[in-house]
């Protein structure tokens, strides 16, 4: 099969779905890998290199007219027009967008959305928005450090000591556990949060302390456990003494990282204006919610401003939507793997057409058009 990798359109996008190192594996499965030239370049791979790994370099035309499109973002109303009705997409296409799933559909596209993977064992290794989040925790410290006038570990030096950083994370996914990660390697002190009980272990494995906020009902606690490894909103009780176990952490934090989601829904808000207020004159908060609410905004503070870095009541604000970007090379070669990972299920070795099997729980997932029928119930 015919298999198109384009260069990724969106603002500040910088990476590549198809690796040279996944590009090899692709043409070993029997497939034909037509890459845009460029697409690669800046996550570190040129023309030269997939060239080497048996690709060929094309133009953008080549690569929409190919039976098998692999993306990293969902593609424009201009690349949706160069694809052929009954070609295949695979790539990270924004599930919860009814409407950009609605065109997908009309225009005869097979899509498989891969931030639909589930959360399971077996999907590990396709899971995109684990891969992409463990990246963007490890950036946001870069950037928090990088920010901050201070130092994170702390010194003692003849000529004073200086204290280590305070940190609080809050939010204990995949992307809050490589924070809390990264900072400790950084020396800082950490504090971190999250609605569900499960993750108080998992931070604390990693040095940080858990801001622990009891639930008083078992309504709270079941709510709290999450879906399928997923948080749900919890009830305002609960919120409302995160809220003040939180405000006390923060003022004394240094550095704020917030990677608070609930998929498909508006982020908590988690930093009140008032809390950004009581922190000290130089502080930072990192949001990796900003921009990831439905409709693209949001964030867990409401003074973050998606892909901006703004300095409110002293405090730098930083609300980089596209944090994996920032380590294109990298969040390529994790992004491609899982790409070629899930590829492999629908495209057997050889073949020349995708096939959608009937009784794969993670490819049923994925696909997102043709639009599926709704089950009577
Ligand atoms: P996410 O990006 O959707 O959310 C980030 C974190 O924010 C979550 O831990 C969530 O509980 C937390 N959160 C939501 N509302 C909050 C609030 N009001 N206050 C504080 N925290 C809040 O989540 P994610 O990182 O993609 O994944 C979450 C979890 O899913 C992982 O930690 C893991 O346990 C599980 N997981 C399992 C698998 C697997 O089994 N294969 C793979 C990936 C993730």
């Amino acid at each position: 099969m015919q298999i198109g990798v384009p260069a990724e359109t969106v603002a500040g996008e910088s990476r590549v779905a198809v690796t040279p190192e996944t590009a090899k594996k692709l043409v070993a499965l029997g497939h034909s890998v037509l890459v845009q030239s460029g697409a690669g370049l800046a996550a570190a791979a040129d023309d030269a290199a997939y060239e080497a790994a048996g690709a060929q370099i094309t133009d953008v035309a080549g690569v929409f007219g190919c039976g098998l499109i692999l993306k990293v973002r969902a593609p424009s109303a201009r690349e949706l027009e160069m694809m052929r009705p009954g070609s295949a997409l695979v790539g990270m296409l924004n599930p919860f967008d009814s409407a950009g799933v609605g065109k997908l559909a009309a225009a005869g596209i097979t899509a498989f959305a891969l931030e639909a993977v589930p959360r399971t064992t077996r999907a590990q290794s396709m899971d995109v928005l684990s891969s992409q989040a463990n990246i963007a925790g490890y950036k946001a410290v870069m950037i928090a450090a990088d920010r901050y006038q201070r130092f994170f570990p702390m010194l003692m030096t003849a000529a004073g000591t200086v204290k280590a950083a305070r940190v609080v994370i809050l939010g204990v996914g995949v992307a809050g556990l490589q924070a809390i990660a990264t900072a400790k390697r950084l020396g800082a002190s950490i504090e971190a949060s999250d609605v569900r009980p499960s993750v108080k272990e998992q931070a604390e494995s990693l040095g940080a302390k858990f801001i622990d906020v009891p639930y008083e009902t078992d309504e709270e606690r079941e709510i709290a456990e999450g879906v399928g490894g997923y948080a749900r909103p919890m009830p305002q009780s609960w919120l409302d003494r995160q809220k003040a176990a939180v405000a006390k952490r923060v003022a004394q934090a240094d550095i704020v990282i917030t990677t608070a989601l609930i998929p498909g829904r508006a982020a908590p808000t988690l930093i009140t204006e008032e809390m950004v207020r009581s922190m000290k004159p130089g502080s930072v908060i990192v949001d990796l919610a900003a921009g990831k609410g439905p409709d693209g905004t949001g964030g867990n503070c409401p003074l973050t401003e998606a892909d901006r870095t703004v300095v409110k009541h002293g405090v730098t604000l930083v609300g980089e939507t596209n944090l994996p970007a920032l380590v294109a090379a990298d969040a390529s070669a994790l992004y491609a793997r899982n790409v070629l990972d899930f590829v492999k299920l629908v495209l057997p070795k050889g073949a020349d057409a995708i096939s959608i099997p009937d009784d794969d729980e993670i490819v049923a997932a994925c696909v997102i058009a043709p639009e599926r029928e709704t089950e009577e119930i």
